[in-house]
Order: structure tokens, then C-alpha cells, then sequence
């Protein structure tokens, strides 16, 4: 199988059965993220023990990327300390975005590799970066307050 089949084929997987699709009822922390130019809606939840995430969850509606993204992202992060989160983070917004060294990175992102593929289509870097952004949005709400205004 192509390596490419391959990750589209874990997009497809994630986004027909996306994981920790749900709400967290005690969640600390809660962010909203909005693609307008896809459609693309997501709220991430948060659950921290002091630095860790021990639970992390989302909700939302969009196109398959955004969806197995946030999917994704869940996996990832759960279990993590918030620098470790916030590295992936980095990483992943760089594989998406720059033109650097792509294989080092695959190798460090495992399955979180499948979207490096967007980065050929600008319009699509958005929606795999949503569920990132947003769950960068609900961390810095634990650092230190967002203005709203
Ligand atoms: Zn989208």
C-alpha cells in the first residue's frame, strides 16, 4: 500500500469513527475554534492534573480533515504534559506549513503524519490546523486569562 493510501486511509478511519468525541462535564478549561472559510466548528476540552492532561476531548462539525484532525489530536496530547503538548503543537504546524525537513518529523509525529500531505493545498492547512490551534487557546487560558475584547 502507498504510503499516501495509508494516510488517507487513517483520515477516513478518524473522521467516520473520530475519537474522544464527546464532552468533558468538569472540564477546566474549554476553547472554541472557528474555520469560517471551510465550515469547520470545534470545541476542545480539557481536563489538567496540575500540568498533565488527563483528559482531553472535543465536539464539533466539518469537513473530514478538521474532524480527523481534532480526532487525532485527542490521541496525541492525552496524557501529556502541557510543554509536550505545546511541542507537538510546534511540530505540527510546521509539518503542515514549512518546507523544512519532512521524514525527521514524520517519524516524530506517527500517525499525525498523515496531514503533511495539506500542506499542497493551502486552503486545507486551515482545517488540520483548527483543532490545534484551539487546543493551543484552551492551554493558554490555563496560563494566564484570554481577553475576550
Ligand atoms: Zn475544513
Amino acid at each position: 500500500m502507498e504510503m499516501r493510501d495509508l494516510y488517507q486511509q487513517v483520515i477516513l478511519d478518524h473522521n467516520r469513527s473520530p475519537r474522544n468525541f464527546r464532552e468533558i462535564e468538569d472540564a477546566d478549561h474549554v476553547a472554541h475554534g472557528d474555520n469560517p472559510l471551510c465550515g469547520d466548528k470545534i470545541k476542545v476540552y480539557l481536563k489538567l492534573n496540575g500540568d498533565v492532561i488527563e483528559d482531553v476531548s472535543f465536539h464539533g462539525s466539518g469537513c473530514a480533515i478538521s474532524q480527523s484532525s481534532a480526532s487525532l489530536m485527542t490521541i496525541a496530547v492525552m496524557g501529556k504534559s502541557i510543554a509536550e503538548a505545546e511541542e507537538l503543537f510546534h511540530k505540527f504546524h510546521g509539518m503542515v506549513t514549512a518546507d523544512a525537513d519532512q521524514s525527521a518529523r514524520r517519524k516524530e509525529l506517527g500517525k499525525l503524519a498523515a496531514f503533511a500531505g495539506v500542506r499542497e493545498f493551502p486552503a486545507r492547512v486551515k482545517c488540520a490546523n483548527l483543532a490545534w490551534h484551539t487546543l493551543h487557546a484552551a492551554l493558554c487560558e490555563h496560563a494566564e486569562p484570554v481577553s475576550t475584547e
